[in-house]
């Protein structure tokens, strides 16, 4: 049977919805159906197998399928559908398949959770083992596909290296998250007054999950000149938000011989690629986050991609803040960290777009983050945008080795543990700069979706760990 065929032979309803060249065609479609419509001698059946958003019309005449098939042919139900591809009287569809016949897969009982056409995300993060089969997850699965390949190719065009980082890690890194401990010791036999002695857990002491590969693509960076990671990273944050997950997924590009600007202008560019990916390759799918997720989404990120995002400083951010008319449930003053509503009210209300702050103070960022000659800011660079605020988070990294180990110590963090990354400052120490973007922040920024969770195939966060 031809849909069987291993060789790839057998062609998706996207492809064969462009074979306009090839009517009169016999041909084989599997899928599921999405729908059935009945007249006395018709029956519709809209079929979609994944690879598309649109559906194949079949055109099922009842003398010609049997009555018994045709009642089989239910919502989600799956089958393989043998006809001859026709031109489309329809609108929005140049071709449909006149059946000759139809071979039932797979039934579909009245059960099925997704009969209806529109579900609330609640009810479809409940059946996560299903709610791929939707519209809008369908989509959002084949956007965040096309952006992990922009993501690839945009680095790999300019000369970056891909680095596996490791998932499991020692370090107890740069402290950007809450960590997940990694252990094989007996914890239901625990006694909490004695202390762990983790010399004999697994790894012969305390290990977790990664919050970041940073600082380990730091030293593939400065043998290598630019790396890029893209991996899972794993924070125990116990907030509820919809911009944060237990489990996702971060790009993190570093860079020798550039400092914080270099950085600034990689991190706009590397985003108006993506954007302009999607918008080329995605076109069906992003129609239908502008129509009905997001409206006129398509525009904002037209205009996005076609204008310079604002630079300002730390400070100056916390001044327009505090010039501000609104009443911010977090007050302002220089020092304080920017709250989502702070990012959110520069992005929209007074920059209109997105917006990259630099020059932090050192107190509410990472140790390695480079020292201004202030003493009193590091040369980090947030990106911030609409709807979301930060989606980027970097820096110049303090290449100095003696402010290095200062900084660490003011950290609280021990030296001694951070031995092999003062080595990198120790043996020909370089300027280098890099970020971390948030991949699903990303997904969210262009497809206009409300909730973190809905943009990854699988969500963990507190609490919530099924499928
Ligand atoms: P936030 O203040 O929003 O929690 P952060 O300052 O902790 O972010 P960084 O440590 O700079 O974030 O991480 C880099 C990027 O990773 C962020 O800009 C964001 O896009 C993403 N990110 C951070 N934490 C999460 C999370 N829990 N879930 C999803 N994405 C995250
Ligand atoms: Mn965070």
């Amino acid at each position: 049977m031809p849909y069987y065929n291993a060789a790839m032979k057998q062609e998706t309803i996207k492809q064969i919805l462009q074979k306009t060249e090839s009517i009169g065609e016999t041909l084989t479609v599997p899928g599921w159906v999405r729908t059935k419509r009945d007249t006395k001698e018709i029956a519709f059946i809209a079929l979609n197998d994944g690879s598309c958003m649109g559906n194949i019309q079949v055109i099922a005449d009842k003398d010609k399928i049997d009555d018994k098939t045709l009642h089989r042919l239910t919502t989600g139900a799956s089958c393989a559908v043998t006809g001859t591809l026709v031109e489309s009287p329809a609108k929005g569809q140049a071709v449909e398949i006149q059946a000759d016949s139809i071979e039932i897969l797979g039934d579909c009982p009245a059960d099925y959770p997704l009969q209806k056409k529109r579900h609330s995300m609640e009810f479809l993060r409940e059946i996560g083992h299903l709610r791929a089969r939707t519209n809008t997850f369908g989509a959002v699965a084949r956007i965040r596909n096309a952006m992990t390949q922009a993501i690839h190719s945009y680095f790999q065009e300019n000369d970056f290296f891909n680095v596996h980082t490791p998932i499991i890690t020692a370090s107890d890194c740069e402290g950007a998250g809450e960590m997940f401990q990694v252990t094989t010791l007996p914890f239901h036999t625990f006694d909490g007054s004695k202390g762990v002695d983790y010399s004999r857990d697994f790894f012969g002491k305390q290990a977790s999950l990664t919050v970041s590969g940073q600082l380990s693509a730091e030293t593939y960076a400065t043998a290598m000149g630019r790396v890029y990671t893209f991996g899972p990273t794993f924070r125990a944050e116990n907030s509820n938000t919809s911009r944060h997950l237990a489990e996702f997924w971060m790009v993190e590009p570093e860079m020798c011989f550039c400092d914080i600007n270099g950085n600034m202008d990689l991190a706009e560019e590397f985003l108006k690629y993506v954007l302009s990916y999607v918008l080329e390759n995605c076109e069906e799918d992003m129609q239908f986050f502008n129509k009905f997720v997001q409206k006129g989404i398509i525009e904002d990120l037209k205009a996005v991609i076609n204008a310079d995002f604002t630079r300002i400083s730390y400070t100056k951010a916390v001044e327009d803040l505090e010039a501000s008319a609104v009443k911010f449930e977090y007050p302002v003053s220089w020092g304080i960290d920017l709250a989502s509503e702070h990012e959110k009210y520069l992005t929209e209300k007074v920059y209109n777009g997105p917006v990259i702050i630099t020059d932090y103070p050192k107190e509410i960022k990472a140790f390695y983050m480079k020292l201004n000659e202030d003493g009193k800011t590091v040369r980090a660079m947030d990106v911030l945008v609409p709807r979301l605020g930060e989606i980027i988070g970097g820096s110049e990294r303090e290449n100095n080795y003696d402010t290095l180990v200062d900084r660490i110590k003011d950290a609280g963090l021990n030296e001694e543990d951070y031995w092999w990354y003062l080595d990198l400052r120790k043996y020909g120490s370089v300027p280098h700069a890099g970020f971390g973007l948030g991949f699903e922040r990303l997904i969210l920024y262009v497809t206009g979706m409300a909730n973190i969770r809905d943009v990854i195939p699988y969500a963990r966060s507190a609490r919530n760990c099924e499928f």
